[in-house]
């Protein structure tokens, strides 16, 4: 802290007067004297400047000493501003006391002892410095008070307020004036303190009498306006002593307490449903297997998949589908109680987690409801929407089960569901373990195949007997090469598997891709150019509703004749005769491609379809060709194909020719196409040249050898 000077005043009319003073004063380190010839010139001084001291001639011509004094001490900036009167002397008592009435706090009789003028100045000063720095210490911590940011209240020991600064005035929404003597218990609420205090602040006062540091407690205050919000209390004793005053620091934290809350909710809630999230109905999960362990109750899991909801999303957009998925949590809300936990685990998966369920009867009454429920139209930006949803149960044992093995047994369930057609639910049983575990697996598996594009496609030939050549290939997608000891699945298992399940989509579009390469790549050699590529197509595909705008993206990479590439699709494909698949099935055909009717025979083969559908190809069923030799009524079916195909246009293909006797039975029905292992099985593609290599030279053999026999 710097020091500051002490001024001091010397008033008298007498030049030398003020000289002789000045000069006494002089051993005074940190004054500074400033001289006045009269009463009106001190007043003047006065307006400028705070004396430490004011020495102050009593005979003045004008205004006299007295006068001067009593202005002074009358004004508000300078009544406590010391005056010592210089009196004359021959003062009388009167003198005296006057000169103390006026104000004065001491007389120095001239003519003035040198000594004791430069001891009582020297006294003052010193005063004056003292209080110099009392003031800058106590405006010192006045700023800190200020610069904390937090209100600071001083409470004596009952609770009353004796000082505050201007934060808390803030807080209070109050002036200073009408808080300084309020109560605590007048502005801070909190919870009831136990019965042996007598109110907050006792308890307070106690609390932190016993830690012997400081309280934080969080409060209510209520403000002059009745305005309540939250507030964090530092308490710190003043004393050592029990019922010590009280220093409170506080701050208003509603706002920390609502972002505390926001990001509890974000953590635990779903933002989009507001239902659960995965790891609060965890959480939820684990907790009620432990009660039900305890109390020996049950717990009931509920797995939700929405059917068809990925269509929704993808042919109505996003918007529309997060829409759906909102009204779906309401729904399911509407008739869940308080105590059961509705979650959304991500994507169009929904859980219900429902303790104290007295039977699997009212789990599955309640399943029941909820598939009801879910199948009636969404109303949504004026369209009607209708989905479906599939739910797996599973039921703790005994308090046995734990959480990973009800979740695990509710999945399962889930599947059977799902394979059952979709729109109900299962019920979780021991038998159905080993079935729909296999197949969780193999999707879990094939999702991670996909996602990192690692499907494999191999080509199997088709081979026209007219002219003894190779004429096309069918792309069939194969699980990839991986890692050793895992064993490859069949498409004839996984593909129902990616068609219960989304993958199908990005399936196919991943087959089709790898396809159109290869289609694009036989355009430029001329032992390729003539072949067709087969890709087969599944029903689930074709109800997509991108399907089309999907087909062009891949398209628009490729160059090929369209008429090159067949399509494949089962009767499974548009038994619903749904128009929107008809129109799909036109759409391809008027683009160019063509189109073939796979595993003919296996279905409900109605004629109907050749008859009104754009077929290019009828693919007649292995299991057909297997029983031609033996069956007549087979053989007697295949040639009322035929006769329909001839009469149609369209070409047949015989599936699964796998031996001479098969070969000579479809040649005999006059089918001249043929697929199946006799010719080929599904390669490679890097091996499609050397088949047909090797069938060329096997017909120029054959050539040159009927040539010879001529
Ligand atoms: P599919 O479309 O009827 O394909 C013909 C199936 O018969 C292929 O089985 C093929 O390997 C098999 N096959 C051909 N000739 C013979 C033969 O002489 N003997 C025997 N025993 N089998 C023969 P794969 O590749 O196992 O495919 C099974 C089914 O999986 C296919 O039947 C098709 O429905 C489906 N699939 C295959 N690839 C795809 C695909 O990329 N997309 C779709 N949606 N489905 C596919
Ligand atoms: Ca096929
Ligand atoms: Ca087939």
């Amino acid at each position: 802290m710097d020091l500051q000077l002490s001024k001091i005043l010397v008033v008298d009319d007498i030049q030398h007067n003020r000289f002789a003073i000045s000069k006494v004063l002089q051993p005074l380190t940190n004054t500074q004297l400033v001289e006045a010839c009269s009463g009106s010139q001190a007043l003047s001084e006065l307006l400028n400047n705070e004396f430490a001291l004011i020495l102050l001639d009593v005979n003045m011509p004008g205004m006299d000493g007295y006068e001067v004094a009593e202005l002074i001490s009358s004004t508000k900036a300078h009544k406590h501003t010391p005056i010592v009167m210089l009196t004359a002397h021959d003062s009388s008592t009167n003198d005296i006391l006057r000169a103390y009435e006026v104000g004065a706090i001491d007389y120095l009789t001239k003519p003035i002892d040198s000594t004791i003028l430069l001891n009582k100045v020297r006294q003052f000063v010193k005063i004056n410095q003292l209080q110099n720095k009392a003031n800058y210490l106590k405006s010192e911590r006045e700023a800190i008070l200020e610069a904390a940011g937090q209100g600071v209240i001083k409470f004596n020991n009952k609770g009353n307020i004796q000082f505050i600064n201007s934060k808390a005035c803030q807080l209070f929404n109050a002036d200073s004036s009408e808080i300084i003597g309020s109560h605590f218990n007048d502005w801070f609420e909190g919870e009831e303190p136990e019965p042996e205090y007598d109110d907050l602040f006792t308890y307070l006062q106690s609390k932190t009498h016993e830690s012997g540091l400081y309280q934080q407690f969080i409060s209510t205050i209520n403000d002059a306006n009745n305005k309540k919000y939250s507030v964090e209390l530092t308490c710190t004793s003043a004393t050592k002593q029990v019922n010590s005053s009280m220093i409170v620091l506080f701050q208003d934290i509603s706002a920390r307490l609502e972002m505390e809350q926001r990001l509890i909710h974000l953590a635990n809630y779903d933002a989009l449903t507001q239902l659960a999230n995965r790891a609060n109905f965890h959480d939820n999960l684990s907790r009620a297997l432990s009660r039900a362990t305890r109390l020996n109750t049950t717990v009931v899991l509920l797995l939700l998949d929405l059917d068809r909801f990925k269509q929704v999303n993808d042919s109505l957009g996003h918007d529309v589908g997060d829409e759906l998925l909102q009204e779906v949590a309401k729904r399911l809300k509407s008739i869940l109680r308080e105590s059961d936990i509705a979650a959304r685990l991500g994507g169009d998966e929904f859980a219900i987690l429902i303790e104290e369920c007295q039977s699997s009867i009212d789990a599955e009454q309640l399943a029941k409801k909820i598939v009801t429920l879910i199948s009636k139209p969404f109303l949504l930006k004026d369209k009607e929407i209708s989905i479906e949803t599939s739910i797996g149960l599973s039921r703790s044992v005994h308090g046995k089960t734990d959480k990973t093995t009800l979740i695990k047994w509710a999945d399962i369930a889930l599947y059977e569901a799902k394979s059952a057609g979709r729109n109900c639910y299962k019920l979780f049983v021991p038998a159905m373990s080993e079935h729909a575990q296999k197949t969780a697996q193999i999707q879990n598996r094939l999702r991670v195949i996909i996602e990192r594009d690692e499907l494999d496609v191999h080509y199997q030939g088709q081979f026209c007997i007219q002219t003894n050549s190779f004429v096309g290939f069918e792309a069939l997608v194969r699980w990839p090469k991986l890692a050793s000891g895992e064993v490859p699945v069949s498409p004839a298992e996984f593909i129902p598997i990616a068609e219960q399940s989304h993958l199908i989509h990005d399936l196919g579009y991943q087959v089709l891709m790898k396809a159109c390469a290869v289609l694009q790549s036989w355009q430029k050699s001329a032992d390729t150019q003539h072949l067709t590529l087969a890709v087969n197509l599944s029903a689930k595909q074709l109800n997509a509703h991108d399907f089309l705008d999907r087909l062009e993206s891949v398209l628009c990479q490729f160059e090929f004749p369209f008429k090159k590439l067949t399509f494949e699709l089962t009767e499974s494909a548009f038994l619903n005769n749904s128009d929107y698949v008809i129109k799909t099935i036109q759409r391809l055909k008027s683009m160019g491609f063509s189109l073939a009717l796979d595993d003919f025979g296996t279905g409900y083969s109605s004629l109907n379809y050749l008859q009104n559908l754009p077929f290019d190809i009828i693919k007649i069923d292995r299991d057909f060709i297997k029983r031609l030799g033996f069956c007549k009524k087979t053989s007697a079916l295949v040639q009322a194909i035929m006769t329909i195909a001839k009469a149609f246009n369209m070409d047949v293909v015989a599936e699964g020719v796998e031996n001479d006797i098969q070969l000579a039975s479809v040649k005999k029905l006059k089918c001249n196409k043929i697929q199946g292992f006799y010719f080929s099985k599904p390669i490679p593609k890097e091996q499609i040249k050397a088949l047909l290599l090797a069938n060329h030279t096997v017909n120029n053999e054959i050539h040159s050898l009927t040539a010879k026999v001529q």
